[in-house]
């Protein structure tokens, strides 16, 4: 990635620009490390590249680094990954021992003498326990914090304790018996990324065509993980309904995170389902990780659905407001903070799959509406949701933290 700073100004404009030098000024020479555990696939490393590219830009020297977990590590972190969005674990003595054995590996071999520690998520959390603390530790999670479960959570709150701030992507997710400071920070996308750019027409075509995505019908897209809080079935429940009212195509596009050992399972349950009905080949599965695809389906969709039973932020959501799609979306986790119902998308209940149907009928229909929404959708992201909102919000955290504020 060769983007600069500069590249942005003609999209946030000089004010956003000047703001980010001005902030940055004030951190060179101060040394970031982010932690996560996975280079691609999710929406944390999806974030992470950009920044991370964007602070070494701007001059604040900044690390990556990625957790090394064997199979069995990474089952553990997914089951404690859906406990904290409301699972029952078994917590058994030996996932305890492997998921802290597994960091204090990687802690030996990975030097920080940065001034500034980012631990993304539950994975690399033990971390901290392995080295003399030396400077500000965050946490950052990324998850649905609305149901964490209570078992898991006072497991993990040994870790927690021992960082200087926690960072959520809502108010919401705050947890009451934290005795350390949480702060919220909204998660962001790179309008200038393959994913988000405006490609050429012959480009996102050419995609298409590599995956045997007809445009000869309106499409209605999921992008997601494939993983059971994305509730793929529950899409392919609704567009049945959707089906006896207009016809139409349903992609569902999910590649497979590094970090998530479900998914493969996940996918072939889909993949049964998807078999058994689809006499037409209406429905298109899609297993890959391609950034320009995503474009071209996001780009080329009538309908974007986000049907997710819990949801950190969504920014699969972000991403189809940026393109001006219309959007139906479950109300759940950080997507009513990107959709107002009725005005720039349109919010069902997550259980509700007839509501979910008639408003992609409706937006099927009514093309006008359909635009309308999507207008309003990609104002919404412009003005909240972009790179280099989160560059400053993380400029920010890091001089509190490092107590380089002035007046
Ligand atoms: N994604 C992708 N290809 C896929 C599925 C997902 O590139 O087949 C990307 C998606 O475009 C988004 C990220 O992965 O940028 C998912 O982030 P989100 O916050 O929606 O969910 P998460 O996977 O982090 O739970």
């Amino acid at each position: 990635m060769t983007r600069t700073l500069e590249d942005y100004r003609s999209i946030v404009g000089d004010h956003v620009v000047s703001e980010i030098h001005r902030r940055a000024s004030r951190l060179y020479s101060k040394h970031v490390l982010h932690v996560n555990s996975a280079y691609q696939g999710g929406g944390v490393a999806e974030m992470l590249a950009p920044l991370v590219h964007l602070l070494n830009d701007i001059g604040v020297p900044t690390g990556w680094r990625i957790l090394h977990g064997s199979p069995d590590f990474f089952m553990i972190t997914k089951k404690f990954h859906n406990a904290l969005q409301g699972d029952p674990v078994n917590l058994s003595p030996v996932k305890q021992r492997l998921y802290a054995e597994a960091n204090e590996r990687f802690s030996f071999f990975t030097h920080i003498d940065h001034d500034c520690v980012i631990i993304h998520d539950p994975q690399p959390m033990p971390m901290i326990s392995y080295y003399r603390k030396r400077q500000p530790w965050v946490w950052r999670c990324h998850m649905d914090l609305s149901h964490p479960n209570p078992e898991l959570w006072s497991f993990l709150k040994r870790y927690i304790l021992k960082y200087d701030r926690v960072v959520v992507s809502d108010e919401s997710y705050h947890q009451p018996d934290l005795p350390i400071e949480q702060v919220v920070i909204r998660p962001a996308i790179d309008p200038l990324s393959a994913k988000n750019a405006e490609l050429p027409e012959a480009v996102l075509t050419k995609a298409l065509r590599k995956f045997e995505v007809p445009l000869d019908k309106p499409l209605i897209t999921q992008v997601s993980r494939f993983d059971k809080w994305k509730d793929p079935l529950g899409v392919i429940e609704a567009f049945r309904l959707v089906k006896d009212q207009v016809d139409c195509r349903l992609v569902l596009c999910g590649s497979m995170a590094s970090d998530d050992p479900e998914g493969q399972l996940i996918y072939e349950r889909v993949r049964r389902q998807v078999n058994s009905q689809n006499s037409r080949r209406d429905i298109i599965l899609i297993a890959a990780e391609n950034s320009t695809l995503v474009n071209a389906l996001q780009r080329n969709s009538a309908v974007v659905v986000q049907k997710s039973l819990r949801e950190g932020f969504g920014l699969t959501v972000t991403e189809a407001l940026w393109k001006s799609r219309p959007v139906v979306a479950t109300r759940v986790g950080g997507i009513p903070i990107q959709i107002d119902d009725g005005v720039n998308g349109f919010l069902v209940e997550p259980a509700d799959i007839r509501s979910c149907a008639d408003r992609i009928v409706r937006l099927l229909k009514d093309r006008k509406l359909a635009e309308d929404l999507g207008r309003k959708g990609r104002e919404k992201v412009r003005d909240n949701f972009l790179i280099t909102r989160l560059l400053l919000d993380h400029l920010r955290l890091y001089e509190e933290l490092l107590g380089t504020v002035r007046g």
